[in-house]
């Protein structure tokens, strides 16, 4: 035994497993909406406080779960998601599958679940503290799950210190709660901040509807629509902000690759340009693209928590995104023709 290195206690490897998944309040509604979204919830509501380092609740009208898969849920690596390495290997269709997020977000925070399972006939209540179970029992709530997280990294304060301003956490929470609205317009998200209704899609399914919710009636009435044909190995669809509509980050163009938000520069780049020098210096469009990539075409998971992606033809994604963009943006009169294009 050496007495210079020693094996660390429990509670402390949790405490920094913690700290790679829940970096601050936007990374626990991340992962509880997709938790409600892998719950088949028509109905999401993120209520926050402080940014979310005072309270974040997250209420859904999913599945929700009994009292052993509750008990069961908040436990190391469990999830109902995969069984086995094979699963993994056949691809997994559910935003999450890790089994950790209730776990890790348990271990850094006061932690409330409770929830109903669909045609059940109890729902339970469960809490947790730093980690602890400190008790379960049974809850009058309706179907589904709410998972309530206050007062976040209580109990790891050099974390604590290092989040950011009221101003700045809400404004991840909110990049975070519009990039699932966007992507879910048959499902109807809300966001609530200090009593406030940020916003609330109507879940009617049409994403031109869930852009109103979202970006207001300005901006939405801007969006042109991108109609892409699946002739080649990527088809895009969505919508882009004429040339005036533009903000001062590229925040607001958001892809998504077989419905998972990636953050891809080559993309980015892709629609940038096919606005020929139309915009200002410094200044971005709305974009939300959807592309549809055969599986084996892109690699979505080569970091959990980056969003990135690694395309197997890096260039056909950057000509098919750049062709639809400019297609739809000439359809308009947005833009002049670049080059004549076979
Ligand atoms: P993962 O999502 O990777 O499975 P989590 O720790 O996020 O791991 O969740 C663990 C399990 O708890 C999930 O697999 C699911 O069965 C259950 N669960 C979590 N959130 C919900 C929810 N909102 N509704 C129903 N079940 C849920
Ligand atoms: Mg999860």
């Amino acid at each position: 035994m050496s007495d210079r290195i020693t094996r660390l206690d429990d509670a402390t490897v949790r405490k920094i497993a913690a700290g790679e998944v829940v970096e601050r309040p936007a990374s626990v509604v991340k992962e509880l909406v997709e938790n409600s979204l892998d719950a088949d919830a028509d109905r999401i509501d993120v209520t926050v406080e402080n940014g979310g380092t005072e309270r974040i609740a997250v209420s859904d009208d999913g599945i929700g779960m009994s009292e052993d898969d509750v008990r069961a849920a908040v436990r190391e690596h469990t999830t109902s998601k995969i069984e086995d390495a094979a699963d993994l290997q056949a691809g997994v269709t559910t935003l999450g599958f890790r089994g950790e997020a209730l776990h890790t977000i348990g271990a850094v925070a006061r932690t409330t679940i409770t929830t109903k399972p669909r045609g059940g006939d109890r729902g339970t209540e469960l809490r947790m503290e730093g980690g602890e179970v400190e008790s379960v029992g049974p809850a009058g709530c309706p179907e589904g799950t709410t998972v309530e997280v206050t007062d976040l990294f209580y109990n790891t304060p050099a974390r604590r210190k290092y989040l950011k301003t009221t101003t700045t956490e809400f404004s991840h929470v909110n990049t975070v709660v519009t990039r699932y609205a966007l992507a879910n317009p048959d499902v109807a998200v809300s966001l609530t901040h200090d009593g406030r209704e940020v916003f609330a899609t109507t879940g009617r399914g049409d994403l031109q509807s869930a852009l109103l919710s979202v970006y207001g009636r300005e901006v939405a009435t801007a969006m042109i629509p991108v109609e892409g044909e699946s002739d080649g190995a990527v088809s895009v669809s969505g919508y882009v902000s004429d040339p005036e509509t533009t903000r001062s980050t590229r925040e607001y163009v958001s892809t998504y690759v077989n419905g998972r938000y990636v953050s891809s520069p080559v993309v980015r780049d892709a629609v940038l340009s096919a606005y020929g020098g139309q915009l200002s210096a410094e200044r971005y469009p709305f974009a939300v693209l959807f592309l549809d990539v055969a599986p084996d075409e892109v690699d979505v998971n080569v970091h959990p928590r980056k969003m990135e992606c690694r395309w197997s033809d890096e260039s056909a994604v950057k000509e098919a995104v750049g062709t639809e963009v400019e297609d739809a943006l000439l359809d308009h009169g947005l833009v002049r023709s670049s080059a004549p294009r076979g």
